[in-house]
């Protein structure tokens, strides 16, 4: 009998929307799902095959790393997990997939420009990329240091308004209020990263949205005056 029944179905069913979402081939990526009443999170097992993946798999470790549920040890990445949401208190999952075009701009240590409103609905900005990890970093504890190159990146960034990150040489980390927010970051981070490739091939010297359109599309989803939607406060 679980103790964290619903939790562990919330991960599940993140993590199996990653392949659904053409975001993830073999076993690269992990969802994860945050209870901070009970100061847990639930994770994907590490290297179990997507096709296999049961909500019973999940694997429950607490904010310091330990695990209090499940036989499966958990994804590898999973102290990179744990630094996020220590370090981000406003959000409830954290998934990181390899998708395609993300990955591009990671492994070339480049931002995503932000060119266009479909941009602009989810990130306040340009999807910013970390600096290089250093040697002593990967040597040491290397998904944990990778968590750390995040925080450092993020510094001043609110996580809301940038709900995601390009990890230098690897690949994007994405966030939300909840696990499938998280989803749909990574998502939405895809999509704009396949759309930012397409216009630089059209027009290499594209300039950035105008602040005005930017700012118009991030605030009508975001924060007090937001109005896209069906919201009902
Ligand atoms: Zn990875």
């Amino acid at each position: 009998m679980s103790n964290y029944k619903e939790l562990k179905r919330e991960a599940f069913e993140a993590n199996v929307a990653l392949p659904r979402q053409g975001l993830i081939n073999l076993t690269f990526g992990n969802a994860s799902a945050a209870d901070r009443d009970r100061g847990v999170f639930a994770i994907k097992p590490s290297g179990v095959d997507y096709e296999e993946l049961r909500a019973k798999d999940m694997v429950v470790v607490d904010f310091e790393g330990k695990r209090v549920e499940g036989d499966l040890n958990p994804s590898s990445d999973t102290p990179t997990h744990r630094r996020l949401l220590l370090a981000f208190p406003a959000i409830g999952g954290v998934v990181h997939t390899h998708s395609s075009h993300a990955t591009a701009f990671a492994q070339a240590g480049q931002a995503i420009p932000i060119f266009g409103t479909t941009h602009a609905d989810y990130f306040n900005g340009d999807i910013p990329v970390t600096r290089k990890m250093t040697e002593a970093e990967i040597a040491t504890a290397y998904e944990w240091e990778t968590g750390n190159v995040i925080v450092e990146r993020m510094n001043n960034l609110d996580p809301l308004d940038f709900p995601g990150i390009l990890v230098n040489r690897h690949a994007p980390f994405t966030w939300g209020k909840t696990v499938a927010k998280a989803v749909e970051a990574a998502v939405a981070v895809e999509c704009i990263a396949h759309m930012a490739l397409m216009s630089l091939q059209l027009a290499p010297k594209l300039a950035r949205i105008e602040p005005e359109l930017l700012n118009k599309h991030f605030k009508r989803k975001h924060g007090a005056d937001a109005y896209y939607g069906q919201s009902s406060k």
